[in-house]
């Protein structure tokens, strides 16, 4: 399991958690996260500018 973090804002997606306000429960795995998901937080980001922690 890894933690992805969005470089702008600190918002950090961990895939234990999920995050359900976003439709992903836990254990979705970041795979699974669609590539035009856009950061939650500030939105400016999308999964391919995440880093891993
Ligand atoms: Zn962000």
């Amino acid at each position: 399991m890894t933690i992805q973090r969005c470089p702008v804002c600190d918002y950090r997606y961990d895939e234990t958690a999920g995050d359900p306000r976003e439709g992903f429960p836990p254990g979705t795995a970041w795979a699974d996260v669609p590539d035009d998901w856009a950061c939650p937080d500030c939105g400016v980001r999308e999964k391919v500018d995440f880093e891993p922690v």
